[in-house]
């Protein structure tokens, strides 16, 4: 099935709108402790369902992405924005404001920066952790590896995510700086000091079924015990357009797939994303024993 911006989207592509209280509740504290979030900058089709649950996933390090893919709407430049030294704090508040048993932090990348934004993203991390002791938290982070990876996995959190987003052969859509294999071995790193790690692939993109399964035995391979399978949604023209609208049968498939190669937990659904429903594939896979 081919896209384009006019041709109507599927009947199982439906956006939930946003409503009700909790919805501005979120948008009130963001507002009040100026942050920014990956649902507001890469137009997320779940903003309606997800601030409507009381729920958001923070982007720190700033609103510009010195990285350019070709799929996402986030902000690019070659410098990002001076690093404010507050935002730790107020991420914490927002946190607790919130009053997120479970929060999610992602980043842009900041390959302007000499290490890249890792200690400041620990700070925030720790931030939380010493202001809501019981708020669990999962990090979506840039490719660090190595030494860039260390401060990250010295606060301790709950859920290490990094995203391989799509299949090797299609990697040309995101940021040359960006590869499979580097993102594999920041997963491969995270996974070998003990933490549980999530990837995401989005799917429609064009990629063949047999490239979507050898991607999930790579995942597997490196550690990898969370995995995300999501439709690709053009977030705006400038972005890259659909290539194919992936039936919900076919990602149940996959998910029975990967499923087999023994990953704990499986989120395959059209609006599926790293941080959707994040809580709840915790909670599935900590019951499981998977994390
Ligand atoms: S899926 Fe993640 S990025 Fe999208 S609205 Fe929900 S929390 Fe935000």
């Amino acid at each position: 099935m081919r896209d384009t911006l006019q041709q109507p989207k599927p009947s199982w592509l439906k956006i939930q709108l946003p409503h009700g209280h909790e919805w501005q509740h979120v948008e009130r504290v963001l507002a009040a402790h100026g942050l920014h979030t990956v649902c507001d900058e890469a137009k997320c089709p779940n903003k309606g369902e997800c601030w409507g649950a009381g729920t958001a996933t923070f982007m720190i390090l700033g609103d510009v992405c010195t990285r350019g893919c070709r799929f996402c709407a986030v902000k690019t430049r070659r410098a990002g924005l001076p690093l404010d030294p507050d935002e730790p704090r107020q991420l914490a508040e927002a946190v607790k404001a919130l009053g997120l048993n479970y929060a999610v932090i992602t980043s842009v990348d900041r390959d302007d920066l000499p290490d890249r934004g890792a200690a400041h993203f620990a700070t925030c991390i720790r931030a939380i952790h010493d202001t809501s002791p019981g708020t669990k938290v999962e990090v979506l982070i840039p490719d660090y590896v190595g030494p860039g990876l260390i401060p990250i996995l010295g606060e301790k959190p709950n859920i290490v995510a990094h995203n391989v987003e799509t299949v090797r052969r299609l990697q040309n859509v995101r940021d040359p700086r960006a590869s499979f294999d580097k993102s594999l071995q920041t997963l491969r790193e995270a996974a070998s000091g003990g933490f549980p790690t999530k990837s995401s692939l989005l799917l429609g993109l064009g990629e063949r079924d047999d490239e979507v399964l050898d991607a999930l035995k790579e995942l597997r391979s490196v550690g990898v015990s969370i995995v995300v399978m999501g439709q690709y949604l053009r977030p705006t023209p400038k972005e890259i357009p659909v290539v194919e609208y992936v039936t919900p049968a076919r990602f149940d498939q996959y998910a029975r797939r990967a499923r087999e190669l023994g990953f704990s937990m499986v989120v395959s659904a059209p609006f599926a994303r790293t941080s959707y429903h994040a809580q709840q594939a915790w909670d599935r896979a900590s019951a499981r024993g998977g994390v």
